[in-house]
């Protein structure tokens, strides 16, 4: 149904005191109206009408309705609603959180997406030294965060084994001074674990995570592995992870590994297989992504990439199928749709750093490179690994106030700040979404880019729309899954332990 605007409102009748400031979208014929606090109503043309007019009387329900919702200038509780905007906004109270390590970037798959530009295993050159990842851990806990998460990233990360053990131990001892909520994260795809090493991540409590892109033929035909089959060593170590932590008496339904496909245009199809081979080794969650731009992806953009309406086609109807599982008692999340409806249902933000505003480039996260050099995210980091360092915020030599007060720091909040993006300034979704100045970088020349014609933007718009007309028409059923899909839980098995430091007498 289309809504003919000029026909519904007279600007001339239009009540400027009676609302509260909103952003407004015709979705399906249903009018989608939002405010700056988070909050959002679905109103009938007609109903929009009279909203913006001022005709809505106190005694209607649709007054009640968008009384609720805050929608109404005379009704807000000022006080109030600055303890929400700011419990939703709690993030800018802190510095980075996520502190990518990238240990090495050497690697023995050869995927063809890779998006870390890696190298051959002989390159040990390209190995983070111990000199670097002391000052890299040092500057972490440095962070103004009280809680932060160290990652190890690659190449392979555990080719360079004795700097990832070196990190966590300097690292938990520097912790008994800093006391922050620590902890660690590696990223690998398991081609070089073994019991022992395993052994050290549980006793150390390094939370695991890999890549799996679905079945075994779709996994190696882009994971392509010469020392065996990768899909089969990534399933058997996700098995045994999973199985150590029940044994260690974990709630499996917190306590797994982290697994992430990355979407090509051979899983364009494969929708069904990539979740149910997720929901056979345990998984709870699906996180689907698109190909980025990052790496050595572009190169094979062509092989691989396919269109935005392509991914969507593809994004709803694996969507809908985890809902359908989900209604016949299996419990799977698509971590995306997840993290959407957290924003959007939720009082507080879940700080996913590529979806906040501003985003999370520095002042959420960090890569530290192993020469030494910090970039503005991981994703700033490839930008470099390409020979361009203009997310290149600093090194680990300097101090971390030094970095964090650098122009091209000031530049990246400005530029993931929705509000100061003119394609954003408008948007009913700008309260949820978020900017990646990487991304905009990368596929647009500049920080800022231009959401009238970002695949970032129509990528988001499509999937907000997809779920708010989910949430609109959703029966009880399925606004119980999505309620336990946003429903946080913090996994403290992860947070390392910090010994409590003697009083002093009395
Ligand atoms: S990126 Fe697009 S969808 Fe997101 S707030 Fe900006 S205009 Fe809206």
């Amino acid at each position: 149904m289309t809504v003919d605007y000029g026909a519904m409102i007279r600007l001339d009748k239009v009540d400027p005191g009676f609302a509260m400031p909103f952003t407004h979208r015709v979705i399906d014929g249903a009018v989608l109206i939002a405010n700056d606090l988070g909050d959002h109503a679905f109103l009938t043309p007609e109903e929009f009408r009279r909203f913006v007019e001022g005709e809505v009387k106190p005694d209607e329900p649709l007054y009640a309705k968008l009384r609720d919702k805050r929608f109404i200038a005379r009704e807000i509780d000022v006080a109030a609603e600055a303890v929400r905007f700011r419990r939703r906004k709690g993030f800018l109270a802190y510095g980075p959180t996520l502190h990518a390590m990238v240990l090495t970037e050497r690697c023995n798959h050869g995927c063809q997406y890779c998006h870390s530009s890696v190298v051959g295993m002989g390159r040990t050159d390209t190995d983070m030294s111990i000199e670097v990842a002391s000052k890299a851990v040092d500057m972490a806990l440095s962070t103004t965060s009280p809680w932060l998460t160290i990652e190890f990233q690659g190449g392979e990360p555990t080719a360079n084994w004795e700097t990832l053990t070196h990190i966590v131990k300097y690292a938990q001892e520097r912790n008994l001074v800093a006391r922050k909520e620590l902890s660690f994260a590696l990223v690998t795809n398991f081609s070089l674990m073994t019991d022992e090493r395993l052994d050290f991540l549980i006793e150390n409590k390094v939370q695991i995570c890999c890549s799996l892109d679905g079945p075994e033929d779709l996994h190696n035909k882009i994971r392509i592995y010469k020392g065996g089959n990768s899909w089969q060593l990534t399933t058997d170590w996700i098995r045994r992870v999973n199985q150590r932590y029940v044994d260690m008496g974990l709630d499996s339904g917190l306590y797994r590994v982290e697994a992430l496909p990355t979407i090509t245009r051979d899983s364009l199809t494969r929708w069904k297989d990539i979740v149910d081979t997720y929901v056979s080794v345990g998984s709870r969650a699906v996180f689907l992504r698109k190909l980025d731009p990052f790496g050595f992806a572009e190169a094979t953009a062509r092989k691989l990439g396919y269109t935005m309406e392509e991914f969507i086609e593809f994004y709803m109807t694996a969507v809908d199928y985890i809902i359908e599982l989900n209604k016949q008692g299996v419990e799977v999340m698509e971590r995306h749709a997840a993290i959407m409806l957290s924003k959007i249902l939720r009082e507080s933000d879940p700080n996913y750093l590529d979806l906040r505003t501003p985003g999370g480039a520095v002042i959420g996260q960090v890569a530290y490179h192993p020469d030494g050099r910090v970039f503005s995210s991981d994703e700033g980091r490839m930008v470099g690994a390409m020979q361009d360092d203009i997310f290149a915020v600093g090194h680990v030599d300097q101090s971390y106030q030094d970095i964090l007060r650098g122009d091209t720091v000031r530049a990246l909040v400005f530029a993931s700040t929705n509000d100061s993006q003119p394609g954003c300034v408008s948007c009913t979704y700008k309260v949820w979404c978020g900017q990646q100045p990487e991304y905009n970088y990368k596929t647009q020349g500049s920080i800022f880019g231009r959401m009238a014609d970002s695949n970032w933007c129509r990528k988001h718009k499509y999937i907000f729309d997809f779920l708010m007309k989910k949430l609109e028409r959703a029966d009880p059923v399925e606004l119980e899954i999505f309620d336990r899909w946003t429903t946080n839980r913090r996994q403290d098995h992860f947070v390392q332990e910090v010994e409590q430091v003697a009083q002093p007498a009395a």
